[in-house]
C-alpha cells in the first residue's frame, strides 16, 4: 500500500522530471508502476506513468492523482528499468526517457473509454457499466469469459467497437486469460527453402541455443562476412527463444532498406510479428504498443526506437549490421540503440546477438576483453566466394569519374544482361557551385557549408538545413559570370550512364530520390526483381539488399569518407567499401568490385581490397589506443549553440574552465576536457555552435564532469545559450 507516488507527465514538463502526487486510498491496492494515470498538472488534467512510489512527501501542499488507467503496468518492470537506465547513463531526465519511449497518441475520450474496459472491473464498475454502456459491458464480459479472438472479436463489433479497439479488446483478453496467440507453425507459408546450415553456422547457432536454454543473460558477437549466412543464424536462434516462451527483439538500421528481411521473418513467424518503424501513424502506433505489451506478437522488429518495444518476457535480442551508426540518435534523446539493446537483455536476463560483416571497433574489442563471445562465419554458404576487389588509381581532376576501365567493365556486365550497382556517397548533381572567375562559392546563408546543385530541381540545397534557393544569374561576389558545377553526385552520375547507354534501365536511390511516398520501395523491388540494371546510389545502396543478379558493383571515389575530420574516419570507409562489395556475387555468378581511390595504399582502402577485417582492426585499433580514443577510452561531447555567436563562445569557455578545475579535482589526466573550439560546421540553421570534448578511461568520472555542465543548463538557458549532452558521441561535425 502506498501513499505517495512519483509521475512523469506525458509529454515531460521542460526542466522538470517527475512530480509527487498523493493516491486517494480507493485506488492504493491498485497502483503499480508503469502504470497510466490521469492527474491535475497547473489547471489541466493530464496524463502521466507512475515511475515509482516516494517515501517522504516534498513540502507544500500534495495533489491527488484522479484515476488509474491500467490493470497491468502498461510500461512492464523490466523496461522501466531500463528508462531508468538510459536517464542516468545519457543524462536525460526519466520523463524525458519515458515521453520518448511510450507513444504519444493518447487515445481520444472515446477510446480513453475502451482502455479503462480493459482493467478488471469490480461487480459494482460492471454494474454501472452495464446501466451506461450495455453493449460495451456486454462485449467486455464476452471477452473475460471466452476470449478465443473470434468471439470476442465478433461481440465487440457488435458492441460498435472499431477494429483498433476490438483488437485492443481481444488482446486484452487474452492476456487476462494468460493465453498468448498461437504461432504460425514454422513450415507454413515459408517462402525460401531452408538450407542446412553449415559448420560454421551450425557452431554458432548452437553455442546462442545453449544461452538461451539456459535462460541467463548472454552475449555475443556474431562475426561473419557478407553473405555469410548470419541471417539464417539469428532467425534460427528466434525459433529457438520463441520455442522457449520467449520473445524476441530484431533491430535494424533503417527499416525503409530492410524489406526484404521484413518479408523473411514475415514468411517464417507470420501473425507474431511487429513491425515498428517511424512511418507508422500515432494511431498505428499506439496500436502496435499495445499488441506487443498484451503478447499479441512475440517478434519485433524495427530501427532504434523499437529497442523500447513493450515485449514482456524478452528472451532475445539481436542487432543486425550492428557497426551501422543509425543506431545512435542524433537529436533529442541522443542514445545509441545497440547499446542500449545490450543493457536490455542483460536486465532481461535474455540473450543479445550482435552481428555484422564489419563489427565496430567498441564492439570488436569488447569480444576481445571477452564481454561478447565471438562467432565468426569466415566463408559463403554458397558457390561462390568472396569477389575480387580491383583498385583503379584516380590521377589529376577526374572529370566525371566514370574512368575507363570502369566504363569497360560496365559495358561488358551490360552486354551480359547482369546487374551493376554504382556507389557514391555524395547525392546531387555537383558538390557545389562556384565563380570560374573570382573562385567564391555559393554558401548556405544559414549554415557555414557550401550549397550541393541538384540540377533536376534546379535547385541550390543545404544539406543541413535544407535551405534551398535558385542559382543567381551571376557571381554575388564579383558580378562575373554565372557560377559553374564543380565536384560529382549521384544525380550526375545518373544522368551521364543514362546518355552512355540509353537503352539500360538505370535508377537511382539515395534520400533526394526516396523522398516520393512509395518511391523507396519501387526502385529497390525493381531492382531486387532485375528489371533494373543499373542501380546508382549513396549509402542507402550499400546495405540490406541480397540480389543474386548482381556481378559488378563499381565505387566511383573511396575517398569522399576519408575526407572527414573524424577520428572514425577510417572505420567508417572501410565498412562502407566492404559492404557495398558484399553486394556483387551472392548469385550463381561469379561478383567483381571496382574500387576508384586517389590513394589505393590508404590502409581502409587496401584493407578492404583484400577483405582483411583482422588486419584492419588490428592497426586501427591500436591506432585508437595510441591516441586515445574509444574504446580506450570513452567521451562525452558538449554542444552549446545560439544566435549570438560571441555569447556561445564566452559561455563554452566559462563552462570549459569550470569543467577544467572540476577534472583536476577528480584528479583526471590534464587532456581530459578538450576544447571549446568551434565543429568543422561552425554555424547551422543560423546557429553558432561551440564543442567541449570530455575524454577519460572511465565513464563514471567523465559523467560526473558531464553532470557539472549539465546543471549549467538552466544558467545557460537564460544567456540563450542551449546546451546538449552527447554520451558515446558519434557524429561531431
Ligand atoms: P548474411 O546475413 O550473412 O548477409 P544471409 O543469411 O542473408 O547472409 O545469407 C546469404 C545467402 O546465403 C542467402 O541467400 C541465404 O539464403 C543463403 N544461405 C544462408 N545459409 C545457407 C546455407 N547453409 N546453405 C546455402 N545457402 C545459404
Ligand atoms: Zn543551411
Amino acid at each position: 500500500m502506498h501513499g505517495l507516488v512519483q509521475i512523469a507527465p506525458l509529454p515531460p514538463v521542460p526542466l522538470h522530471d517527475l512530480f509527487t502526487y498523493r493516491v486517494p486510498e480507493p485506488l492504493r491496492a491498485r497502483i503499480r508502476p508503469g502504470m497510466r494515470v490521469r492527474m491535475p498538472l497547473g489547471r489541466q488534467t493530464r496524463t502521466g506513468v507512475v515511475a515509482g512510489f516516494a517515501d517522504v512527501a516534498p513540502p507544500g501542499e500534495l495533489r491527488p492523482i484522479l484515476d488509474v488507467l491500467d490493470a497491468d503496468p502498461f510500461v512492464p518492470p523490466d523496461l522501466l528499468e531500463l528508462c531508468r537506465w538510459t536517464a542516468g547513463y545519457y543524462l536525460a531526465s526519466l520523463a524525458e526517457v519515458l515521453a520518448a519511449v511510450v507513444p504519444v497518441a493518447l487515445p481520444a475520450p472515446g477510446r480513453e473509454r475502451v482502455v479503462r474496459l480493459l482493467r478488471r472491473l469490480t461487480p459494482e464498475e460492471e454494474a454501472a457499466l452495464a446501466r451506461r454502456a450495455p453493449a460495451r459491458a456486454r462485449a467486455y464480459r464476452v471477452l473475460c469469459a471466452a476470449p478465443g479472438g473470434e468471439l470476442g472479436g465478433r461481440a465487440a463489433r457488435a458492441a460498435g467497437l472499431g477494429p483498433p479497439a476490438v483488437r485492443a479488446l481481444v488482446a486484452a483478453g487474452l492476456a487476462e486469460a494468460g493465453l498468448r496467440p498461437r504461432l504460425r507453425p514454422p513450415s507454413a507459408g515459408t517462402a525460401e527453402p531452408r538450407p542446412p546450415l553449415t559448420p560454421a553456422q551450425r557452431t554458432a547457432l548452437d553455442a546462442i541455443a545453449a544461452a538461451i536454454a539456459s535462460g541467463d543473460a548472454a552475449s555475443f558477437l556474431l562475426h561473419g562476412v557478407t553473405g555469410s549466412g548470419k541471417t539464417e543464424v539469428f532467425l534460427a536462434a528466434a525459433e529457438h527463444t520463441l520455442a522457449a516462451g520467449r520473445d524476441v527483439l530484431l533491430l535494424v538500421p533503417e527499416i525503409a532498406l530492410t524489406h526484404q528481411l521484413v518479408d523473411r521473418v514475415r514468411a517464417r513467424f507470420g501473425d507474431a510479428l511487429a513491425v515498428l518503424h517511424s512511418g507508422l501513424g500515432p494511431r498505428e502506433r499506439w496500436d502496435e504498443w499495445r499488441r506487443v505489451r498484451h503478447g499479441g506478437a512475440r517478434l519485433v522488429v524495427g530501427a532504434r526506437s523499437a529497442v523500447f518495444a513493450p515485449l514482456p518476457r524478452l528472451g532475445l535480442v539481436v542487432v543486425d549490421e550492428e557497426h551501422d551508426p543509425a543506431y545512435k540518435q542524433e537529436d533529442g534523446l541522443r542514445y545509441n540503440a545497440r547499446d542500449v539493446g545490450i543493457v536490455r537483455a542483460r536486465l532481461a536476463r535474455a540473450v543479445v546477438v550482435l552481428a555484422s560483416a564489419t563489427p565496430s571497433a567498441e564492439s570488436y574489442q569488447a569480444a576481445r576483453d571477452g564481454r561478447h563471445v565471438l562467432l565468426e562465419l569466415p566463408d559463403r554458404p554458397t558457390a561462390h566466394p568472396l569477389p575480387p576487389i580491383e583498385l583503379v588509381r584516380l590521377r589529376g581532376r577526374p572529370p566525371g569519374l566514370l574512368t575507363d576501365e570502369l566504363s569497360a567493365a560496365l559495358a561488358a556486365n551490360l552486354a551480359r544482361g547482369e546487374q551493376t550497382l554504382v556507389f557514391l556517397n555524395r547525392r546531387g548533381f555537383a558538390a557545389y557551385l562556384q565563380c570560374p572567375a573570382c573562385g567564391v562559392a555559393a554558401t548556405c546563408p544559414h549554415c557555414s557549408v557550401t550549397l550541393t546543385w541538384h540540377r533536376a530541381a534546379r535547385a541550390l540545397v543545404c544539406h543541413h538545413c535544407h535551405h534551398r534557393r535558385r542559382p543567381p544569374p551571376a557571381c554575388p561576389a564579383c558580378g562575373g559570370p554565372p557560377l559553374a558545377a564543380f565536384g560529382v553526385g549521384t544525380e550526375q552520375i545518373e544522368a551521364a550512364l543514362r546518355a552512355v547507354h540509353p537503352l539500360a534501365a538505370v535508377e537511382r536511390l539515395d534520400r533526394d530520390a526516396a523522398q516520393r511516398p512509395g518511391a523507396q520501395r519501387r526502385i529497390l523491388g525493381s531492382w531486387q526483381s532485375g528489371d533494373t540494371d543499373i542501380l546508382v546510389g549513396t549509402q542507402m545502396v550499400s546495405k540490406g539488399h541480397d540480389v543474386p543478379g548482381v556481378t559488378l558493383v563499381a565505387v566511383l571515389l573511396a575517398d569522399l569518407s576519408l575526407n572527414v575530420p573524424d577520428f572514425r574516419a577510417a572505420e567508417r570507409t572501410f565498412q562502407l567499401l566492404v559492404q557495398v562489395a558484399g553486394r556483387a556475387g551472392r548469385g550463381d555468378a561469379p561478383g567483381r568490385v571496382i574500387v576508384q581511390t586517389f590513394r589505393p595504399e590508404h590502409p581502409s582502402v587496401a584493407a578492404a581490397a583484400t577483405h582483411d577485417y583482422a588486419g584492419f582492426m588490428a592497426r586501427e585499433l591500436e591506432r585508437r589506443r595510441a591516441l586515445g580514443y574509444p574504446p580506450f577510452s570513452r567521451l562525452v561531447n558538449l554542444r552549446l549553440e545560439g544566435r549570438d555567436g560571441a555569447r556561445v563562445e564566452h559561455a563554452a569557455r566559462e563552462v570549459a574552465a569550470r569543467l577544467r578545475r572540476q577534472a583536476r579535482a577528480l584528479q583526471l589526466a590534464d587532456d581530459a576536457v578538450l576544447g571549446p573550439a568551434p565543429p568543422p560546421v561552425e554555424r547551422v540553421r543560423g546557429r553558432y555552435r561551440w564543442q567541449i570534448l570530455l575524454r577519460a578511461p572511465d565513464v563514471r568520472a567523465l559523467r560526473a564532469l558531464a553532470r557539472l555542465a549539465a546543471a549549467c543548463g538552466p544558467a545557460l538557458g537564460r544567456a540563450h545559450v542551449r546546451l546538449a549532452v552527447d554520451v558515446d558521441p558519434y557524429s561531431m561535425l
